[in-house]
């Protein structure tokens, strides 16, 4: 477990679980206690230890990728609180989510309140939270570039995603993202203008590194 945030406002902490290090994130409200969990990846007892002395209120998904639901139906029993996802991203997880959340929706809990960014591309309802400079981007931006895409459109889908909503933030929003270590939108945006002005393949998609153009 890291504490990667600790402020006034929010402490945020992160879990790297399961067999492909996918990141939990816990965010707790300094002034009430009241929390949220963004993704379930796996080694439920090690994410509800660390709610033990919170309030829990939401379990948000990013998307709905296995390596970050794996958790779900158990963190569902322990904590029974709504689960809020994409309509896109509402299937294949084992159970009927309660809130189906959506671009510009606002998740309050105790005093935070978290901006709702819909950011299709790695998956059709791939989800970004942001609260202040903090933004907890799924698998939608990693350090040196987007998360993987299936086809050459998802990857249009993706750039797009980034170009309209989040490197449209300030530079230096902090983003911390579904697997690894935490990066920058000024950095990452800078980097994606070097790429985007290089010559590239038409139809490119994959795990597509901005260094690598
Ligand atoms: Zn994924």
């Amino acid at each position: 477990m890291a504490i990667v945030v600790e402020n006034d406002t929010v402490r945020i902490e992160r879990l790297s679980l399961g067999a492909f290090g996918t990141n939990a994130y816990i965010l707790i409200c300094q002034h009430t206690g009241d929390a949220v969990v963004i993704d379930a990846p796996g080694e439920a007892e090690r994410i509800l230890e660390r709610l033990e002395s919170a309030n829990p209120k939401y379990i948000l998904l990013t998307h709905n990728h296995a390596d970050h639901t794996g958790a779900l139906a158990v963190l569902k029993t322990a904590l029974k609180v709504p689960i809020g996802v994409n309509a896109s991203d509402a299937d294949n997880l084992g159970l009927s989510p309660e809130w189906l959340l959506q671009d510009n929706d606002v998740v309050e809990f105790g005093n935070v309140e978290l901006s709702v960014l819909h950011t299709p591309g790695h998956t059709g309802g791939s989800l970004c939270f942001h609260t202040g400079a903090l933004l907890l981007a799924g698998d939608t931006l990693f350090p040196d570039g987007p998360g993987k895409t299936g086809s050459a459109d998802a990857f249009r889908q993706i750039i797009q995603s980034l170009t309209d909503k989040l490197f449209t933030l300030p530079d230096d929003t902090r983003v911390f993202p579904g697997h690894g270590e935490s990066t920058g939108i000024g950095k990452e945006r800078k980097a994606f203008e070097l790429f985007s002005a290089k010559p590239r393949d038409p139809n490119m998609y994959g795990d597509v590194l901005w260094s690598a153009a």
